[in-house]
């Protein structure tokens, strides 16, 4: 089996009613899906999390031509390969990210040419279904007592859907931030999981002190509270806190993760498997981070192609530690405005009852719409 062609399809969505992290108002859904067909007549389907242009550039120009004529069972060199070619200009972002999407793809062609999931190529599985986590309460009004009405009714939403953990964003400003937490807490009980994430929208003085403020109310994870840079903040921020200190989607390959689990900066890594390097770097992470006693927690925002990989690697993340009472990972379960997200699956990747299954077929184990590809492809 030779790999023959390389298409790379830009998509782009608007959304009608926009929502804001602590970065930006988003008011389009954009992705970038590569996919590699061979003489065989297998194609294997990836996704790239990061500017879907700069990512299609990248594999067009430098990453396709090496792949031409090549097997696509030769996965880690293939992967070494295409590192090393621009590893002088981009140890990390968008050359990372690009990588990422073929090696995706690169699985997904492997797993149906031996006719097996990828998560048993991986060496599993430890796991068929994974608990699911809402990530949504995105900030839909900036006024913050309107805001607060609204995602009181969106937690009740997730409630109601079967979801027994969110996640909620903060970096909006100490006293926004707590009153949104706190109504919440109180929307949702004490029963059901709570995460904040502020995408590094606060500085270390601000971190600590929405995170004393918000110990009393049992936040599972405070992800991304400073800078990605500042290892030493987040190190310092977790010796500070009780609240488990997360990040890392804005991180690259086992290079960083090697730095951060070094410095004992984080309790949760949350590498993305669309950009830290795909699912081949993936797994080398979480061996690390097994070994380093931190917790894995897939980063999700992809398309359905991106929540599928995620679903082959949470099936072989370990459990840590084996015992009657272990953590288990949990999805990562994007339920903001998308437009094309679960479409483009002939059969989309859903959580009820607060589960999803672990697709079961060759590959990724999902089937791509073309009608869905070519209504939203932009280039
Ligand atoms: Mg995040």
């Amino acid at each position: 089996m030779k790999i023959t062609r390389i298409i790379t399809h830009v998509l782009e969505a608007p959304i009608e009613n926009s929502f804001a992290f602590s970065q930006a108002w988003v008011d389009k859904r954009v992705g970038l899906v590569v996919e590699i067909e061979t003489d065989s007549g297998l194609i294997g389907w990836g996704d790239g999390y990061g500017p879907p242009f700069a990512l299609a550039s990248v594999i067009d120009r430098y990453y396709a031509p090496r792949l031409i004529g090549r097997s696509p069972l030769a996965g880690d060199a293939i992967w070494e390969e295409l590192y090393n070619a621009l590893r002088d200009h981009g140890q990390r972002g968008v050359p990372v990210q690009a990588l990422s999407a073929l090696d995706i793809a690169l699985w997904d062609l492997r797993g149906k040419a031996l006719g097996q999931p990828v998560h048993v190529l991986m060496g599993g599985p430890i796991r068929d279904s994974v608990r699911g986590y809402a990530t949504g309460l995105y900030r839909r009004s900036s006024t913050p007592a309107e805001n607060r009405a609204l995602l009181q009714a969106e937690a009740e939403g997730y409630l109601d859907a079967g979801f027994t953990a969110m996640k909620t964003k903060v970096g909006f400003g100490f006293r926004d931030d707590i009153e949104l937490v706190e109504m919440l807490r109180d929307t949702i009980g004490p029963e059901i999981e709570l995460f904040v994430d502020a995408n590094h929208g606060c500085d270390l003085v601000q971190a600590k002190k929405l995170a004393l403020a918000m110990e009393p109310l049992d936040i599972g994870w405070f992800e991304e509270p400073v800078e990605p840079e500042d290892l030493e903040g987040y190190a310092e921020l977790r010796r500070t806190t009780s609240i488990p200190i997360a990040g890392g989607e804005c991180s690259f390959t086992r290079h960083d993760f090697r730095r951060i689990l070094e410095a004992r900066a984080m309790d949760i890594l949350q590498p993305d498997t669309a950009s830290c390097g795909g699912l081949t770097e993936a797994k080398r992470i979480a061996d690390m981070a097994w070994t380093h006693g931190a917790r894995y927690q897939p980063h999700v925002w992809g398309t359905g192609i991106g929540l599928a990989a995620a679903m082959q690697l949470l099936a072989v993340l370990p459990t840590t530690t084996p015992a009657f009472g272990a953590h288990a990972p949990l999805l990562e379960y994007d339920s903001t405005p998308h437009p094309f997200r679960q479409d483009l699956l002939v059969e989309p990747i859903r959580v009820a009852d607060g589960t999803a299954h672990v697709p079961q077929g060759p590959g990724l184990g999902v089937e791509v719409r073309r009608d869905v590809l070519e209504r939203w492809r932009v280039r």
